[in-house]
């Protein structure tokens, strides 16, 4: 009896997403299963997607990466969170950290102690309760998986990199596993009369290249998603509005920050990414309230160093595919969707999403109910990560342009109204158990845009107001001591994991 077991999976694209699945679809299925991926010299990839967040740590630990190599490889440092300037008000800025402000006590978060003290007069802002925050503002950074014998946790971390690094990192893995590459430009996709699956695929110098299942990695335009089968696309502008960005790489300049930089300009914000020999830079804006030329002005007005290459241009959609899922193809990376790349997701979803479908991996019978589940938990995903990235366009007192009106007055959807006003009573938020961003997150960015609880909860009075600041100058003193101890993050890098520039 013929095996009904996938046999042979046609990866569509070399970018980050093509290279990410290739190197985890081959780890994780073996060599009985045969990956060919095709990619375009021709017409390259995004090559921007330079940040990230912790949960790419798992993804190592699945591939085996030896973390200081993967770091040196790709001229890579560490991230401790993200700092928004000028995003709730403008000339404020808060730290949105990858740790928990505090310590949870007696099954209460953090912050409803400090909402607490706050009510009685305490001056000190939520961060002054951060590990992360001292830390990345002392430019440092270690591996510190708990303060002391405490139960206060320690620095959690993501990184950037070089993009086109780690695509050739994830390459060399992915050929070690057997993944076989072939370079040629893709013109013709057939699909079989009967079912509408995919067949095969042509490329341009006539080879047919034809799969059980194919993963279309393609980027933006989602060759065999969308041109192919004809999948559509939800467009999320109105509350996601950007739809551009201008990016350039800078001189790097002391001293090297354990964090990105996004600031808020008129029409949209600027990310600055650390990188070993680099600084990467780009202005992510809204066409329909600026230009692109005064955009790359307030770039290059705006860089810590000197350009070190001309401008790249990018355009894209907000917004997600109808189905991720369709047939024997399934979309990963920007032939997906895009939520644009202010909390840098876009490299968390790749591999989510590939771990997905190895979880809810097909036979040749290709079951609808793997296509429903598959499509029913990635949309869910991305409507958690919608709401979270919306906060901080909406969530704003910035009505100095009119894309910051159009911001602060559009209308959102009624989950995210439903989590700002349960925050806005007494502090309290409702976790899905989907949700990317853990609670301290949520909490972080809107204190941090300016939603301030009015009341706090009714437990956290059970401390008394000597036992409330002497936990909280506790917290202050354990922050203190454990950043003392630390490295600088450019000593770090040093010592364990420093590029070879040369
Ligand atoms: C401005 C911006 C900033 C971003 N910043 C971040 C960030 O900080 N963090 C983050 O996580 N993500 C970020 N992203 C997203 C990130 O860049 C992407 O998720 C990532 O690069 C994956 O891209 P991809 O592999 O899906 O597509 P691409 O990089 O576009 O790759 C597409 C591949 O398909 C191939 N291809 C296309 N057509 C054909 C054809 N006809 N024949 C053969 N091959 C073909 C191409 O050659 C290429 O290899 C950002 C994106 C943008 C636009």
């Amino acid at each position: 009896m013929e095996s009904q077991h996938i046999e042979n999976i046609v990866i569509v694209g070399g970018g980050t997403a093509g290279w990410i699945a290739a190197a985890a679809m081959s780890k994780m299925l073996g060599a009985g299963v045969k990956i060919t991926l095709i990619e375009s010299d021709a017409i390259g990839t995004v090559g921007v997607g330079e940040a990230t967040i912790p949960q790419i740590r798992r993804l190592n630990a699945v591939l085996g990466l030896d973390e200081n190599e993967f770091v040196r490889e790709t001229n890579g440092t560490f991230k401790l969170g993200i700092e928004f300037n000028n995003w709730g008000h403008l000339g404020e800025s808060y730290l949105h950290t990858f740790g928990d402000a505090g310590i949870n006590l007696a099954s209460l978060h953090f912050h409803q102690y400090w909402l607490r003290s706050r009510a009685e007069g305490n001056p000190n802002g939520l961060w002054d309760y951060s590990l992360h925050h001292k830390a990345a503002y002392n430019h440092k950074f270690g591996r510190l998986d708990r303060v002391g014998n405490t139960s206060m946790t320690g620095l959690a971390y993501a990184f950037h990199f070089d993009a086109g690094l780690y695509a050739r990192y994830l390459r060399k893995l992915a050929e070690a596993s057997g993944v076989t590459r072939v370079e040629g430009k893709i013109v013709d996709v057939a699909l079989a009369a009967e079912t509408g699956f995919i067949d095969s695929v042509t490329l341009d110098r006539g080879e047919t290249i034809s799969g059980d299942l194919f993963v279309d990695c393609s980027g933006f335009r989602g060759l065999l998603i969308g041109d192919a089968l004809g999948v559509g696309y939800q467009d999320w502008s109105k509350w996601l509005p950007c739809n551009g960005a201008v990016a350039v790489g800078c001189e790097s300049t002391a001293p090297l920050l354990p964090y990105t930089k996004a600031t808020a300009h008129d029409a949209g914000w600027q990310w600055r990414i650390p990188l070993q020999h680099r600084t990467g830079n780009g202005h992510v804006f809204c066409e329909e309230f600026t230009t692109e030329e005064a955009v790359t002005e307030t770039l290059l007005a705006n860089l810590d160093g000197a350009p070190i290459s001309d401008p790249k241009r990018l355009r894209f959609t907000t917004g997600r595919r109808d189905k991720f899922w369709h047939k024997n193809c399934v979309s990963l990376g920007l032939a997906s969707g895009f939520l644009e790349p202010l909390e840098s997701t876009s490299i968390h979803l790749i591999q989510s999403n590939v771990s997905k479908l190895i979880e809810l991996f097909p036979d040749k019978a290709f079951d609808a109910s793997n296509e429903i589940e598959y499509n029913r938990q990635v949309g869910h995903e991305y409507e958690l990560i919608r709401d979270f990235l919306i906060l901080h366009y909406h969530r704003t007192d910035r009505e100095d342009s009119e894309f910051w009106r159009y911001c602060k007055h559009m209308d959102v959807p009624e989950s995210l109204t439903e989590k700002m006003a349960l925050f806005e009573g007494n502090g309290l938020l409702y976790k899905d158990a989907d949700d990317l961003f853990r609670e301290s997150s949520w909490v972080q960015v809107m204190v941090g845009q300016g939603l301030m609880p009015k009341n706090f909860h009714a437990m956290a009075n059970r401390l008394s107001s000597e036992q409330l600041s002497g936990f909280l100058n506790d917290v202050q003193r354990l922050i203190q001591r454990a950043t003392k101890d630390l490295p600088t993050h450019q000593d770090f890098i040093n010592a364990h994991c420093k590029a070879d520039l040369q």
